[in-house]
């Protein structure tokens, strides 16, 4: 196992490594590329290789349940352990071997045995977001040349961990505040937020123009009732995708305003073009194949499902002098409302 030459300053440079490489992470893009992910980072910011990747998979009863996910050990110090098995640990009466782990859990930090001309063992324990694995062990043996480990060396990988974990769950907590999690959408609250700030400005200045669109799914109750939850959560879920894909940049915002109602944002764009955007919107979802799946979750190849899409525009102060953002919202809601009745699938414009 190798170990970084290191001294103070080799820390510190560690140190501002972690912190730019955190600042330039995107945790949602990451959270797809599953266990690489974590691994990849402790490997970044670590001062030394890390020789055994364990995931905390469960605790039963007094046992510890450790799933290896990486081992990379090239001086084959851990022949015992094997990618993808499991290690189950007891926690009051751990075995010689795997104290370290069992140590750095039950404390949520590092352990590590240092003995003098024999070698180096050291486990550090890195929490992070649920979405990407919760806890996680890693550790190094040290043996030969790179044998001890000094005071402050276990110091600063402490305080890795701990920024690690802190960022990282941090940056989850922020998104979760912002974002619906089934369909990446902002979510009710920061959509009404963005309506909020743009009645604000129109206050301020006058000539200020934009639409929102209130968008519902027709008949979605059926989808449900006819095919199960699971199917309803993936239609949701492609709509989010349509929506997101359709937007146009830094003007455009959408958001999930309750469970299958969607509210777009249209800045500086009148009635006649959101009209236009939002029907093309409409015609794309009514020609989209929707994937379909039985009961239990799974997709059925080859079969498909249509579904259409009401929605209501209304652009900001047209026919009334608009003050609020139900008030503006509930203009759209009319709309939207009118589209029913007219046999759905439509797009109806606000006339007051
Ligand atoms: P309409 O054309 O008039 O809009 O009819 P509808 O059936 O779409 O409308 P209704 O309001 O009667 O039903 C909406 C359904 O949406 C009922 C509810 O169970 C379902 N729903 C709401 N949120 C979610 C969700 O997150 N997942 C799933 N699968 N269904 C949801
Ligand atoms: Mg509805
Ligand atoms: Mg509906």
């Amino acid at each position: 196992m190798k170990k970084y030459e290191s001294d103070a300053k080799t820390v510190l440079n560690q140190l501002s490594r972690l912190s730019d490489f955190l600042k330039g992470l995107d945790v949602r893009a990451s959270a797809n590329e599953s266990f690489n992910f974590p691994l990849e980072i402790i490997r970044q910011t670590m001062m030394f290789d890390v020789s055994v990747l364990y995931k905390v998979s469960n605790v039963i009863e007094n046992r510890l349940i450790l799933e290896v996910i990486k081992i990379l050990d090239p001086g084959g110090l851990r022949p015992d352990l094997k990618e993808g098995g499991k290690l189950r640990l007891f926690l009051d009466d751990p075995d010689k071997i795997h104290i370290n782990e069992i140590t750095a859990f039950k404390n949520k930090a590092i352990s590590y045995a240092n003995v003098p001309g024999v070698g180096c063992d050291i486990i550090g324990y890195v929490y992070l977001p649920e979405s990407l694995g919760g806890a996680y062990l890693f550790g190094g043996d040290f043996c030969g040349k790179e044998s001890s480990i000094k005071n402050f060396e276990v110091a600063s990988v402490e305080i890795m961990c701990n920024f690690l974990s802190t960022i990282l769950l941090k940056t989850q907590f922020e998104h979760q505040a912002e974002y619906d999690s089934l369909t990446g959408l902002f979510n009710s609250a920061k959509i009404k937020q963005k309506v909020e700030n743009l009645l604000k400005r129109a206050e301020r200045k006058q000539s200020s123009i934009a639409c929102i669109a209130m968008g519902d799914i027709d008949f979605f109750k059926k989808v449900n009732d006819t095919y199960g939850h699971i199917q309803g959560d993936l239609v949701l879920k492609k709509v989010g995708e349509i929506l997101s894909s359709s937007m146009r940049g830094v003007f455009d915002v959408a958001g999930r305003y309750g469970g299958e109602e969607f509210l777009l944002i249209f800045d500086e764009t009148n009635e006649i073009n959101t009209f236009r955007i939002i029907e093309r919107l409409r015609k794309n979802i009514e020609e989209t194949k929707f994937e379909k799946t039985d009961k239990t979750g799974k997709i059925v190849k080859n079969q498909f499902l249509n579904i259409t899409m009401s929605f209501g525009i209304a652009q900001l102060n047209k026919n009334a002098d608009v003050k609020s953002v139900t008030g503006w919202i509930g203009q759209a809601d009319n709309a939207l409302y009118e589209s029913k009745q007219n046999g759905r699938n439509k797009t109806t414009v606000f006339k007051g």
